[in-house]
C-alpha cells in the first residue's frame, strides 16, 4: 500500500481502522490489524489480558501536549519520574526534558497507527489509575505479569518495544509496543523534509530553536530505537511512501 507524507506524519487519519479496547475505541493502521489480534487473543488466553491506552495520535494532539508541557500548564518528569519545574529551564534545557517522554510533533511512531501503549486490562479492571511510569512495569507493579509476558511473546506476534531500554535518547517505556514490518517501513521511507517545513509552519512553541533542533532530534529521538531481536517474525506486507522525498542521510 501507499502511504503519503501528510499520512507518515499524523494530519491524515482517514485510513485507519477503528478497533475497541473496553469501552473505548482507538485508530489503527489497517495492515496491523490481523496480528495485533492474535496478540490480543493470545494475551488473554495466557490470563493477561491487554488493555490499550493510546495508539493513533495525531499531528495536532501532539502539538498540544508538546506546547502545553513548554509552557509548564502539563506535568515534565525526569527519567526516574521526578516532576521537574519547566519554568525555570531555558529552551534546550526544556528541549531535552520534553524528549525523555514526548515526541516533537510529526514526528511521534503514535503517527503511524502501528504502535500502542498497553496496560493489564486486569489492573485496570481492579480500579488502577494508569500512569504509564516504569514502576508499573517493574517487579513488583501491576503490570509485571504482562511484561514477563510480553517478553517472552511479543515479538511471535511480529512486535517490539522500541524504547525496551534508555539509549540516551527516549526514556525506557515497557508500555509501548510497536509493529515490527510496518513500522519498519514507515522509518526507513520517512519524509523528513515535509516534516520539518510542516512543523516549521506550525504553532509550535520557540519555533526556531526547535527547527534548528530538529536534525538533531532525528538522530538522538527518531532514529535512536531499540531493534526488534533477529528471530521476530515479520510478515512481508510492503509499504512505499509516495512523494516522500525522505532524506537517508537521517
Ligand atoms: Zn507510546
Amino acid at each position: 500500500m501507499n502511504l503519503s507524507w501528510q499520512q507518515a506524519i499524523g494530519i491524515d487519519q482517514t485510513y485507519l481502522v477503528e478497533c475497541q479496547s473496553g469501552s473505548k475505541n482507538y485508530l489503527i493502521h489497517p495492515s496491523i490489524q490481523p496480528d495485533l489480534a492474535l496478540l490480543l487473543s493470545a494475551a488473554k488466553s495466557d490470563d493477561v489480558p491487554i488493555a490499550t491506552i493510546s495508539s493513533y495520535r495525531s499531528f495536532e494532539q501532539q502539538l498540544s501536549i508538546w506546547n502545553e508541557k513548554w509552557q509548564g500548564y502539563r506535568p515534565v518528569f525526569s527519567r526516574h519520574g521526578r516532576p521537574l519545574n519547566i519554568t525555570q529551564m531555558s529552551d534546550m534545557e526544556k528541549y531535552k526534558a520534553i524528549s525523555l517522554w514526548s515526541a516533537l510533533p510529526g514526528l511521534s511512531r503514535h503517527h503511524w497507527g502501528t504502535d500502542l501503549d498497553i496496560f493489564s486490562a486486569d489492573a485496570i479492571k481492579k480500579g488502577h489509575k494508569v500512569e504509564l511510569i516504569p514502576e508499573e512495569f517493574a517487579l513488583t507493579g501491576v503490570c509485571c505479569e504482562l511484561n514477563d509476558w510480553l517478553d517472552k511473546n511479543l515479538s511471535k506476534y511480529g512486535f517490539f518495544r522500541p524504547y525496551q531500554n534508555y539509549q540516551q535518547g527516549v526514556s525506557a517505556e515497557a508500555w509501548h509496543i510497536s509493529h515490527i514490518a510496518i513500522s519498519e517501513q514507515i522509518q526507513k521511507a520517512f519524509p523528513f523534509k515535509q516534516c520539518s517545513d510542516y512543523l516549521g509552519k506550525s504553532d509550535i512553541c520557540s519555533s526556531q530553536f526547535i527547527a534548528d533542533r530538529f536534525d538533531h532530534y532525528c538522530s538522538q529521538y527518531f532514529n535512536n530505537i531499540c531493534q526488534p531481536p533477529v528471530i521476530a517474525r515479520r510478515n512481508d506486507a510492503a509499504i512505499s511512501l509516495s512523494d516522500t522525498g525522505s532524506n537517508p542521510t537521517q
